[in-house]
């Protein structure tokens, strides 16, 4: 059976601030959904609100994954169940090394799909042949999680770890800034080497750079919090030459540009890089 992720009327508030306004979005096995939109408008806090990060509060709405009620799971049994989330910006950890983290992490989706556990030689095998294909150097499997990581280097690592997972659906938000060409090629190309029946992709984006690797099955429009348009891949094409004015224009609407999360000076990890 394909996966399934079905987002049904989401609304979501920060700190009673709501910032998503009614979300529709059904990403199925072998589809790359792009979401698109300018910064603040949301798309991030799609992603952590699927993921259970737990500053944000669902207000309404439902998101289910092959049936099953997402907003019920506890955020580790998601991760279980196939969901995967690069993040904008990936944390630091200290005391966990790259390698000890995938491999647990590993071994607990491989529980839930009751299959036995890998033993360490064989992982690290599977772990330095996936790292070696995306040029990260071996020493990163030792070193702590995120730590002294440049912010493509961390890319890359997320990347690395949906290798590794191979979740059912994965949100990949902005894998692809901060990234210069030969980072954006490599994990470009390894994400669309990884697409197919058993896997569903939300991508988000503001460039269309990424979308020449990773090729869009559906792409969708957010402004102020909802998906105000969706299509084909037309629409990147027009919003690569003309931003999103016309999108306002056509359906007139009023776009209010915030900052992004990540340059929220009161937010962890600091100015989004590459922007
Ligand atoms: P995008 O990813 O589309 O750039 P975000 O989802 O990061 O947008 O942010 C949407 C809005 O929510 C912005 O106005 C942002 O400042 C606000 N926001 C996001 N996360 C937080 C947070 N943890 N605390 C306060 N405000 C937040
Ligand atoms: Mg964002």
């Amino acid at each position: 059976m394909k996966p399934s992720l079905t987002i049904k009327g989401l609304h979501v508030s920060i700190e009673n601030k709501e910032i998503l306004k009614g979300v529709d979005l059904t990403v199925k096995g072998g589809e790359v959904h792009a979401i698109m939109g300018p910064n603040g408008t949301g798309k991030s806090t799609l992603a952590s609100a699927v993921m259970g990060h737990p500053s944000y509060q669902i207000t309404a709405g439902s998101v289910s994954l092959n049936g099953e009620d997402v907003l019920e799971m506890e955020v580790d049994e998601r991760a279980r169940k196939g969901l995967f989330l690069a993040m904008q910006n990936p944390r630091e950890v200290s005391g966990v090394t790259n390698s000890d983290f995938m491999f647990a992490a590993l071994n607990n989706v491989r529980e839930e799909r009751g299959q036995d556990p890998l033993s360490r030689m064989v992982f690290g095998n599977d772990y330095l042949k996936q790292a070696a294909a995306m040029k990260i150097d071996d020493q990163y499997a030792e070193r702590y999680l995120n730590e002294g990581f440049s912010g493509g280097e961390r890319k890359r690592n997320e990347i690395l770890q949906m290798k590794v997972l191979r979740p059912s659906i994965a949100v990949l938000d902005e894998i692809d800034s901060g990234l210069d060409v030969d980072a954006l090629k490599i994990v470009g190309e390894s994400v669309s080497d990884m697409i197919n029946e058993q896997l569903g992709i939300l991508l988000i984006t503001h460039y269309e750079r990424i979308l020449e690797y990773i090729a869009p099955t559906h792409v969708h429009v957010m402004i102020n919090g909802k998906i105000v348009k969706s299509g084909g891949r037309e629409l990147i094409k027009k919003i690569d030459e003309q931003g999103y004015d016309w999108v306002k224009e056509e359906l007139g609407i009023d776009i209010e540009t915030k900052p992004a999360r990540s340059e929220n000076p009161y937010m962890l990890g600091g100015p989004a890089k590459g922007k």
